[in-house]
């Protein structure tokens, strides 16, 4: 058992990554790529993950060595040139932050209006840290929770970590928070996001339970969500950390109150899941009563391979956990480095979901967190003689358009949904390009047979 050997959590960053043993392992130029993408993109990981989940035999093509360590194709060439060469030359510190500053801004640092579409309003006053976006559920960004145990280099949040506080978004007003919930009856789930919550302690994360559990507007919120990565970078937090049981504690009180706590796990590759520690917290949670379902993107170098999803999933079943999302990864940061055409993305679930049981198949996938909402690709067919995507929405902005199949002119290039295009005028509708500003869309009943499916034309206003 190696729970006794990481009883601290001790971050590894650009400032002591070099003191770290198995820095000497690693070629210069992958040491110098490090240090010029890492002034760009954040870096940050820790012994557990060093130790434990890196295999640095297979450096630099490890997954998790991909998944947590800037790469050299993270930046354009003329970006990284930039970059490297003031460095070496001895540019001044604020000279070098202008510079990186102007290339974070290259890079889409909120990608899907996040900033400024979802922000909600109470009373007349904006609600930094709540996106409500689908009806159902609401996101709270607590501001205690707005880092990571380590950082995926692919992350859509990272402009939040590297210190562009304008990029923010976050909300410490547990009050607040409840205040809002009360105003919104149609709200059922209330999901803590981040960063990674789990990165409070039990006694900050206690007063937002608190606030919530002894709120009597409450009733209508039957779930609690926590989006975290914890159980794969340090699932110690659950394990061995000072306040393991007090967390774990509240945890149990979320499930007395009578509602579902679902531990949304962003898991990324099945060696998160190979270690004894790691096993350890899920039963841990499992044992709260709590539920924990799987969730993550697929990225190129990571996970791109159908064999390594099977693993997962069936790994993750073994213990209890429920497969989710497979998520196509955003377009921001280093996309070029890690995103895949969107027809590879359904080859590689298509070939992984057809490899497990139903018990697995409660996973959806590849889906795109886009504008308009959530985008999956059910696949590739010709219509009318011509190749076409066939999508449909899973959450959208227009509720009414959910799960109506539509068609995009077939393209082997496009990774994102901003690259489709309707493949016929019928299909247009469901584009946001052509979304009126304030009227509903019309969208035309589907016959089915003698029934019509009703479509609810205007019920989100
Ligand atoms: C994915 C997502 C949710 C949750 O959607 P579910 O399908 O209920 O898991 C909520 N809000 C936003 C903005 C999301 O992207
Ligand atoms: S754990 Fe989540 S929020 Fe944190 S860096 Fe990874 S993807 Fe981003």
């Amino acid at each position: 058992m190696t729970e006794t050997k990481y009883t601290r959590f001790q971050p590894i960053t650009l400032a002591n990554i070099a003191q770290a043993p198995q820095w000497a392992l690693l070629d210069q130029d992958i040491q110098e790529a490090v240090r010029v993408v890492g002034q760009v993109l954040p870096f940050r990981t820790n012994s557990y993950v060093m130790d434990e989940l890196i295999d640095w035999a297979r450096v630099p093509n490890d997954p998790i060595f991909q998944l947590v360590f800037p790469q050299p194709g993270m930046l354009s060439d003329e970006h990284y040139h930039a970059v490297a060469d003031g460095m070496s030359a001895g540019m001044a510190p604020k000279q070098l932050k202008e510079m990186v500053a102007e290339i974070r801004a290259d890079l889409n640092p909120h990608p899907a209006g996040q900033q400024t579409d979802n922000v909600p309003v109470l009373e007349g006053e904006p609600m930094p840290g709540v996106q409500h976006k689908y009806r159902q559920t609401m996101l709270f960004f607590p501001s205690q929770g707005q880092t990571c145990h380590a950082y995926c280099t692919f992350c859509f949040r990272w402009a939040q970590f590297v210190g562009d506080t304008s990029l923010r978004f976050r909300s410490n007003d547990a009050d607040q928070l409840c205040n809002y919930l009360a105003a919104h009856q149609e709200i059922t789930d209330v999901l803590f996001t981040g960063g990674d919550p789990m990165i409070m302690k039990a006694s900050v994360f206690s007063r937002y339970v608190d606030a919530l559990l002894n709120d009597s507007r409450l009733d209508h919120v039957q779930t609690v969500r926590i989006g975290t990565k914890s159980l794969a970078y340090w699932p110690q937090r659950f394990v061995t950390d000072e306040d393991a049981d007090d967390m774990l504690g509240l945890f149990e009180q979320i499930v007395a109150s009578g509602r579902t706590l679902a531990i949304m796990g962003h898991y990324s590759h099945p060696v998160e899941l190979s270690t004894e520690v790691a096993q350890r917290a899920v039963a841990r949670i499992r044992n709260t009563g709590a539920n924990i379902r799987m969730q993550s993107p697929l990225i190129r170098h990571v996970n791109d391979d159908p064999q390594v999803w099977r693993d997962l999933w069936q790994t993750g079943v073994r213990l209890g956990c429920v497969p989710y999302y497979m998520f196509v990864e955003r377009d921001t940061g280093a996309r070029n480095y890690f995103e895949l055409p969107l027809v590879d993305c359904w080859k590689t679930f298509r070939a992984a979901y057809s490899s497990v049981s139903g018990i697995s198949r409660t996973v959806r996938g590849p889906s795109m967190s886009a504008w308009p909402g959530k985008v999956h690709v059910l696949g590739v067919k010709d219509v009318g003689g011509e190749p076409a995507f066939i999508l449909e929405y899973l959450q959208c902005r227009r509720p009414e358009l959910v799960r109506q199949p539509f068609f995009a002119k077939f393209d082997p290039t496009a990774t994102w949904f901003d690259d489709l295009e309707p493949l016929t005028a019928d299909d247009a509708p469901m584009f946001p390009d052509n979304w009126p500003e304030e009227q509903e869309v019309q969208i035309s009943p589907v016959n089915l047979g003698n029934t019509e499916l009703p479509i609810l034309v205007g019920a989100d206003s």
